[in-house]
């Protein structure tokens, strides 16, 4: 049996009951097969690929705090550091009821890999908890984010771990961590990023990971001889990474035509209305059937159960998954290949699920995993750790412009790893070939640790 596939045996059977994490790690390593064969000696010696699938450490721990009855409530909150072979662990906090070791894993383990191919100094690390930030007031949020810091703050630093927002986690919940932190350690320092901009923010970080996904789809498509001018996208999610990526596209000549949430889904044939999709979701924190009563020439469908993804059943050059994990299936991808879709780039985190996935390249549909396209919104909290290390604040056509280089430099990075090891355009390999090579040689150069 060769390395790669007893390393797969080793996690499955000490981690069989964590799906998600086994998900990725397969994903992970099956494409790493070429570069470990050709150094399968050193690797095995050094237990490279035990080492880079057991964290670091993962810390668990409870959340107690007072909802507005005066009812203590308790939440299991987690911080998973992976690795921290290239710079301070870092990833961000998610807040939503499906929140359990296994998926923090997940996340964690990609965020790995993420993070090198961003090309800054950023080790792979994930959080957060089960509880449900949905319906709670302000004050409810503020109580369970203090409560969680309280136990968080010991683990983390500006040099250490530096968390950053996920879904459920915004400027609002950032505020409270970061005021909790303040007042435990008496240190102003960058120890999250996504900060609002009178205290340590960068600007365009909230557009960063929206954007970075657009900007890299358009790398993609130049590279192909094409461009975003007059394709029609289909975009999931209505969140952070849903709504930027839906700006950028129309400032780059294209057409968002759907958009979704938990609960429904959005078709808009005139072009999604970014304005009023940020009045519903940022402002008003409302679901997507206000923004149907508010647009004439939207159409609301409520999803039938978890599984009912109608966005991708629209005709589209584009789709690109903003909303959570596994929300691409076959089916999905049997559809979206049927219409003739063009190009399927990843903005949340392994939304698309392994068989979708071979069933996209197989069909020769170009497929940018989220490791990659997702990857300017952890690139711009390095950039905004860099300003709080400085003290200073840059503009935001300096950040977007840094954001812009770096998404097209990650895009020619995973484009010759993978001619180099794999087949030309098969960016799944490319992006975990080119994130685990510079992770290796670090753990390497630093000996067994
Ligand atoms: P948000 O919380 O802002 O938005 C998430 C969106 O996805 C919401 O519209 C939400 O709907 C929907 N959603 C969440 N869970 C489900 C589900 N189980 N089924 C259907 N829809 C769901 O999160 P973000 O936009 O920040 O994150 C989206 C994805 O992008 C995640 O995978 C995240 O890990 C990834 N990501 C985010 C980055 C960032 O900078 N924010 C960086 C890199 C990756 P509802 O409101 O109804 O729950």
């Amino acid at each position: 049996m060769g390395y790669v596939d007893e390393v797969l045996e080793l996690v499955s059977k000490r981690d069989a009951n964590q799906p998600e994490f086994l998900q990725a790690v397969t994903e992970v390593l099956t494409t790493l097969r070429p570069v470990v064969e050709a150094n399968e000696e050193l690797y095995r010696k050094n237990a490279i690929l035990e080492r880079i699938t057991e964290p670091d450490r993962a810390i668990q721990f409870r959340v107690p705090w007072v909802d507005d009855n005066g009812q203590v409530q308790v939440n299991r909150g987690f911080r998973v550091q992976f690795n921290n072979s290239i710079g301070p662990y870092k990833g961000g906090l998610r807040l939503h009821p499906s929140v359990n070791l296994s998926i923090i894993k997940f996340l964690g383990f990609e965020q790995v890999f993420k993070n090198s191919l961003t090309s800054l100094p950023i080790g792979g690390g994930k959080g957060g908890s089960d509880f449900d930030p949905k319906g709670k007031s302000d004050r409810e949020i503020m109580a369970f984010c203090q409560s969680f810091m309280t136990e968080l703050y010991k683990y983390i630093g500006a040099d250490v771990d530096v968390p950053a927002g996920d879904i459920g986690v915004g400027g609002r919940e950032i505020g409270f961590l970061y005021g909790q932190y303040k007042r435990i350690t008496n240190l102003y320092e960058g120890v999250l990023t996504g900060k609002g901009l009178t205290y340590g923010g960068s600007l365009a970080r909230t557009e960063a990971t929206g954007y970075g996904l657009v900007y890299i789809t358009e790398e993609l498509l130049k590279d192909h001889g094409t461009d975003f001018n007059g394709k029609t996208v289909a975009v999931s999610g209505a969140g952070n990474v849903a709504i930027y990526a839906i700006e950028k596209v129309h400032q780059l000549g294209g057409k968002v035509v759907t958009c979704s949430d938990s609960t429904g889904w959005i078709y808009d044939p005139e072009g999604i209305d970014v304005d009023l999709l940020k009045e519903v979701k940022e402002v008003k924190r409302a679901r997507l059937t206000a923004y149907a009563e508010a647009r004439p020439s939207a159409q609301y469908t409520a999803k039938k159960d978890a599984n009912d993804h109608g966005v991708w059943n629209v005709k589209v050059d584009v789709a690109l998954p903003c909303a959570t994990q596994n929300e691409l299936n076959l089916d999905d991808a049997k559809a979206l290949v049927a219409n003739g879709v063009f190009a399927v780039c990843e903005g949340a985190n392994m939304p698309t699920t392994i068989e979708a996935t071979k069933y996209l390249t197989d069909n020769k549909v170009l497929f940018i995993p989220g490791k990659a396209s997702n990857a300017g919104g952890v690139a711009t909290s390095a950039l905004e750790m860099s300003q709080n290390s400085e003290r200073l604040h840059w503009s935001f056509d300096e950040v977007d412009e840094k954001l812009h280089g770096i998404m097209v430099n990650i895009y020619k990075n995973i484009s010759s790893a993978a001619e180099k090891y794999a087949t030309k355009d098969d960016f799944v390999a490319g992006a975990n070939i080119a994130g685990f090579e510079k992770v290796v040689e670090a753990m390497l150069a630093q000996g067994v640790c």
